[in-house]
Protein backbone atom coordinates (compact mmCIF):
# COMPACT_ATOMS: atom_id res chain seq x y z
CA UNK A 1 0.00 0.00 0.00
CA UNK A 2 1.52 3.38 -0.64
CA UNK A 3 2.76 5.26 2.05
CA UNK A 4 1.31 9.09 2.44
CA UNK A 5 3.80 11.43 3.59
CA UNK A 6 3.81 15.16 4.93
CA UNK A 7 7.02 17.33 5.12
CA UNK A 8 6.59 20.84 7.00
CA UNK A 9 8.51 23.74 5.89
CA UNK A 10 9.54 21.43 2.62
CA UNK A 11 10.40 24.11 -0.18
CA UNK A 12 13.67 24.29 0.40
CA UNK A 13 16.60 23.01 2.80
CA UNK A 14 16.36 19.95 4.74
CA UNK A 15 12.74 19.56 4.26
CA UNK A 16 13.48 19.88 0.20
CA UNK A 17 15.55 17.14 0.41
CA UNK A 18 13.61 15.09 3.01
CA UNK A 19 10.76 14.80 0.12
CA UNK A 20 12.96 14.19 -2.75
CA UNK A 21 14.23 11.38 -0.80
CA UNK A 22 10.50 9.96 0.23
CA UNK A 23 9.07 10.38 -2.66
CA UNK A 24 12.22 8.14 -4.74
CA UNK A 25 11.12 5.39 -2.51
CA UNK A 26 7.70 6.09 -4.26
CA UNK A 27 5.58 7.48 -1.40
CA UNK A 28 3.00 9.84 -2.18
CA UNK A 29 4.79 12.96 -0.58
CA UNK A 30 3.10 16.20 0.82
CA UNK A 31 4.56 19.33 0.17
CA UNK A 32 3.79 21.84 3.56
CA UNK A 33 5.11 25.12 2.16
CA UNK A 34 3.70 28.20 3.39
CA UNK A 35 4.23 30.22 0.71
CA UNK A 36 2.65 29.26 -2.77
CA UNK A 37 5.17 30.82 -5.42
CA UNK A 38 7.94 29.00 -3.13
CA UNK A 39 5.75 25.59 -2.48
CA UNK A 40 4.60 25.09 -5.98
CA UNK A 41 8.70 25.38 -7.53
CA UNK A 42 9.98 22.86 -5.03
CA UNK A 43 7.10 20.53 -6.20
CA UNK A 44 8.02 21.27 -9.95
CA UNK A 45 11.12 20.38 -9.14
CA UNK A 46 11.03 17.54 -6.79
CA UNK A 47 8.04 16.22 -9.51
CA UNK A 48 10.75 16.15 -12.42
CA UNK A 49 11.54 12.48 -11.86
CA UNK A 50 7.80 11.24 -12.30
CA UNK A 51 7.18 11.33 -8.28
CA UNK A 52 4.23 11.51 -6.43
CA UNK A 53 4.48 15.09 -4.75
CA UNK A 54 1.77 17.93 -4.18
CA UNK A 55 1.75 21.07 -2.67
CA UNK A 56 0.09 21.51 0.85
CA UNK A 57 -0.33 25.41 1.40
CA UNK A 58 0.48 25.66 5.13
CA UNK A 59 2.06 28.25 7.66
CA UNK A 60 2.84 26.56 11.20
CA UNK A 61 1.34 29.91 12.77
CA UNK A 62 -2.24 30.14 11.15
CA UNK A 63 -4.34 27.47 12.46
CA UNK A 64 -7.13 27.88 9.87
CA UNK A 65 -4.07 26.99 6.67
CA UNK A 66 -3.07 24.31 8.95
CA UNK A 67 -6.86 22.89 9.66
CA UNK A 68 -8.06 23.17 5.70
CA UNK A 69 -4.47 21.64 4.79
CA UNK A 70 -5.69 18.19 7.51
CA UNK A 71 -9.21 18.50 5.73
CA UNK A 72 -7.45 18.36 1.88
CA UNK A 73 -5.85 15.25 3.36
CA UNK A 74 -8.60 13.62 4.86
CA UNK A 75 -10.63 14.45 1.44
CA UNK A 76 -7.82 13.52 -1.01
CA UNK A 77 -5.83 10.54 0.65
CA UNK A 78 -8.17 9.64 3.68
CA UNK A 79 -5.00 9.39 6.32
CA UNK A 80 -1.21 10.38 6.69
CA UNK A 81 1.39 7.60 7.71
CA UNK A 82 4.43 9.79 8.42
CA UNK A 83 4.38 13.48 9.32
CA UNK A 84 7.71 15.00 9.62
CA UNK A 85 7.58 18.43 11.61
CA UNK A 86 10.89 19.80 10.16
CA UNK A 87 9.66 23.80 9.51
CA UNK A 88 11.60 25.55 11.99
CA UNK A 89 13.38 29.11 12.26
CA UNK A 90 16.37 30.27 14.20
CA UNK A 91 14.44 33.44 15.30
CA UNK A 92 16.23 36.60 16.27
CA UNK A 93 20.23 36.54 16.47
CA UNK A 94 19.99 39.20 19.36
CA UNK A 95 22.45 38.23 21.78
CA UNK A 96 21.13 36.62 25.26
CA UNK A 97 21.04 39.98 27.39
CA UNK A 98 19.24 41.50 24.37
CA UNK A 99 16.78 38.85 23.82
CA UNK A 100 13.29 39.83 24.67
CA UNK A 101 10.42 38.07 25.55
CA UNK A 102 8.71 38.47 22.13
CA UNK A 103 11.67 37.53 20.74
CA UNK A 104 11.80 34.30 22.01
CA UNK A 105 8.19 34.25 21.34
CA UNK A 106 8.53 34.47 18.06
CA UNK A 107 10.81 31.58 17.70
CA UNK A 108 8.53 29.70 19.53
CA UNK A 109 5.90 30.33 17.07
CA UNK A 110 7.20 28.40 14.94
CA UNK A 111 9.29 25.56 16.75
CA UNK A 112 7.03 24.65 19.20
CA UNK A 113 3.52 26.08 18.82
CA UNK A 114 3.78 25.86 15.36
CA UNK A 115 4.59 21.84 15.18
CA UNK A 116 2.08 21.17 18.22
CA UNK A 117 -0.43 22.81 16.00
CA UNK A 118 0.44 21.09 13.16
CA UNK A 119 0.84 17.70 15.08
CA UNK A 120 -2.73 18.06 16.92
CA UNK A 121 -4.39 19.21 13.55
CA UNK A 122 -3.21 15.46 11.62
CA UNK A 123 -3.29 13.10 14.84
CA UNK A 124 -6.85 11.61 13.36
CA UNK A 125 -5.03 11.53 9.97
CA UNK A 126 -2.27 9.72 11.76
CA UNK A 127 -4.71 7.30 13.78
CA UNK A 128 -5.74 6.38 10.52
CA UNK A 129 -2.82 4.78 9.35
CA UNK A 130 -1.66 1.00 10.22
CA UNK A 131 2.22 2.44 10.81
CA UNK A 132 1.87 5.74 11.78
CA UNK A 133 5.14 8.09 12.37
CA UNK A 134 6.39 11.46 13.49
CA UNK A 135 9.44 12.46 13.13
CA UNK A 136 10.31 16.11 14.65
CA UNK A 137 12.88 18.04 13.48
CA UNK A 138 15.23 19.04 16.30
CA UNK A 139 18.88 20.27 17.45
CA UNK A 140 21.94 19.33 18.93
CA UNK A 141 21.25 23.43 20.61
CA UNK A 142 18.31 21.60 22.14
CA UNK A 143 20.24 18.75 23.72
CA UNK A 144 21.34 19.81 27.74
CA UNK A 145 23.40 16.67 27.25
CA UNK A 146 25.14 18.40 24.16
CA UNK A 147 25.19 22.09 24.78
CA UNK A 148 27.07 21.16 28.38
CA UNK A 149 29.46 19.03 26.68
CA UNK A 150 32.74 20.39 25.97
CA UNK A 151 34.14 18.47 23.57
CA UNK A 152 30.76 19.77 21.32
CA UNK A 153 31.09 22.69 19.05
CA UNK A 154 27.50 23.48 20.65
CA UNK A 155 28.33 24.28 23.94
CA UNK A 156 30.70 27.55 22.60
CA UNK A 157 27.35 28.90 21.25
CA UNK A 158 24.62 31.03 23.06
CA UNK A 159 21.08 31.09 21.67
CA UNK A 160 18.70 31.63 23.89
CA UNK A 161 15.64 31.52 21.90
CA UNK A 162 16.22 28.92 19.49
CA UNK A 163 17.87 26.29 22.07
CA UNK A 164 15.36 26.67 24.34
CA UNK A 165 12.45 26.08 21.52
CA UNK A 166 14.33 22.98 20.80
CA UNK A 167 14.62 21.39 24.03
CA UNK A 168 10.71 22.18 24.63
CA UNK A 169 10.63 20.00 21.51
CA UNK A 170 12.75 17.29 22.72
CA UNK A 171 10.24 17.30 25.77
CA UNK A 172 7.27 17.09 23.01
CA UNK A 173 8.37 14.56 21.43
CA UNK A 174 8.96 12.27 24.52
CA UNK A 175 5.59 13.40 26.02
CA UNK A 176 3.98 12.43 22.76
CA UNK A 177 5.89 9.21 22.39
CA UNK A 178 4.49 8.29 25.70
CA UNK A 179 0.70 9.79 24.93
CA UNK A 180 1.18 7.54 21.10
CA UNK A 181 1.96 3.89 21.53
CA UNK A 182 0.79 3.21 18.40
CA UNK A 183 2.94 5.77 16.52
CA UNK A 184 6.89 5.61 16.65
CA UNK A 185 7.76 9.01 17.64
CA UNK A 186 11.16 10.27 17.64
CA UNK A 187 13.21 13.65 17.58
CA UNK A 188 16.42 13.85 15.35
CA UNK A 189 18.93 16.33 15.48
CA UNK A 190 20.38 16.34 11.47
CA UNK A 191 24.00 17.85 12.34
CA UNK A 192 25.22 21.28 11.17
CA UNK A 193 23.87 21.56 7.64
CA UNK A 194 24.63 24.34 4.93
CA UNK A 195 21.03 25.69 4.59
CA UNK A 196 19.41 29.33 4.77
CA UNK A 197 18.82 28.84 8.24
CA UNK A 198 22.58 29.26 9.26
CA UNK A 199 23.26 31.03 5.90
CA UNK A 200 25.04 28.24 4.43
CA UNK A 201 27.72 28.18 7.20
CA UNK A 202 26.61 24.78 7.83
CA UNK A 203 29.46 21.83 7.49
CA UNK A 204 27.00 18.80 5.99
CA UNK A 205 25.49 18.39 2.73
CA UNK A 206 21.49 19.05 2.60
CA UNK A 207 21.52 14.87 1.50
CA UNK A 208 23.82 14.33 4.80
CA UNK A 209 21.74 16.55 7.02
CA UNK A 210 18.71 14.65 6.15
CA UNK A 211 19.59 10.80 6.90
CA UNK A 212 18.42 10.77 10.15
CA UNK A 213 14.98 12.12 9.40
CA UNK A 214 14.61 9.71 6.23
CA UNK A 215 15.67 6.93 8.99
CA UNK A 216 13.33 7.54 11.32
CA UNK A 217 10.46 8.50 8.39
CA UNK A 218 10.70 5.49 6.90
CA UNK A 219 10.81 3.05 10.59
CA UNK A 220 8.58 0.09 11.06
CA UNK A 221 5.54 -0.28 13.07
CA UNK A 222 7.58 -1.75 15.95
CA UNK A 223 10.79 0.40 15.42
CA UNK A 224 11.70 2.58 18.01
CA UNK A 225 9.78 5.62 19.34
CA UNK A 226 10.62 8.10 22.05
CA UNK A 227 14.24 8.54 21.01
CA UNK A 228 16.73 11.18 20.17
CA UNK A 229 18.86 10.78 17.38
CA UNK A 230 21.34 11.82 14.59
CA UNK A 231 22.68 9.92 11.45
CA UNK A 232 25.64 8.68 13.89
CA UNK A 233 23.24 7.20 16.37
CA UNK A 234 21.61 8.42 19.94
CA UNK A 235 21.81 11.68 21.54
CA UNK A 236 21.64 12.47 24.69
CA UNK A 237 18.70 14.82 25.96
P1 LIG B 1 15.74 26.43 6.00
O1 LIG B 1 16.45 26.08 4.74
O2 LIG B 1 15.71 27.84 6.47
O3 LIG B 1 14.25 25.85 5.88
C1 LIG B 1 13.29 26.12 6.85
C2 LIG B 1 11.93 25.79 6.28
O4 LIG B 1 10.95 26.08 7.27
C3 LIG B 1 11.58 26.63 5.04
O5 LIG B 1 10.88 25.85 4.12
C4 LIG B 1 10.69 27.71 5.63
O6 LIG B 1 9.79 28.27 4.70
C5 LIG B 1 9.94 26.86 6.66
N1 LIG B 1 9.20 27.69 7.60
C6 LIG B 1 9.65 28.66 8.42
N2 LIG B 1 8.63 29.22 9.08
C7 LIG B 1 7.51 28.59 8.65
C8 LIG B 1 6.13 28.73 8.94
N3 LIG B 1 5.66 29.64 9.81
N4 LIG B 1 5.24 27.90 8.32
C9 LIG B 1 5.68 26.98 7.44
N5 LIG B 1 6.96 26.82 7.11
C10 LIG B 1 7.86 27.62 7.71
O7 LIG B 1 16.34 25.62 7.24
P2 LIG B 1 16.79 24.09 7.43
O8 LIG B 1 18.19 24.13 7.89
O9 LIG B 1 16.40 23.27 6.27
O10 LIG B 1 15.90 23.72 8.72
C11 LIG B 1 14.95 22.68 8.76
C12 LIG B 1 14.84 22.19 10.20
O11 LIG B 1 16.11 21.63 10.60
C13 LIG B 1 14.54 23.30 11.21
O12 LIG B 1 13.59 22.81 12.14
C14 LIG B 1 15.90 23.53 11.88
O13 LIG B 1 15.76 24.03 13.19
C15 LIG B 1 16.47 22.13 11.86
N6 LIG B 1 17.93 22.07 12.00
C16 LIG B 1 18.74 22.60 11.05
C17 LIG B 1 20.12 22.52 11.20
C18 LIG B 1 21.06 23.09 10.20
O14 LIG B 1 22.29 23.13 10.48
N7 LIG B 1 20.60 23.54 9.04
C19 LIG B 1 20.66 21.88 12.33
C20 LIG B 1 19.80 21.35 13.28
C21 LIG B 1 18.44 21.44 13.11
P3 LIG B 1 10.10 29.68 3.93
O15 LIG B 1 11.01 29.36 2.79
O16 LIG B 1 8.74 30.13 3.52
O17 LIG B 1 10.74 30.58 4.95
Amino acid sequence: MDTIALVTGANKGLGKETARRLAARGWTVLVGARDERRGKEAVNQLAEDGTDVHYLPMDVTHRATVDAAAGRVLAEWGRLDVLVNNAGIIGSRRSALDMSGADLRECYEVNVFGTVTVTHAFLPLLDRSSAPRLVMVSSGMGSLGVTSDPERPESGLVSIGYASSKAALNMITSQYAKALPRCRVNAVDPGYTATDLNGHQGLQTVEQGAEAIVTMATVPADGPTGTFVDRYGSVPW
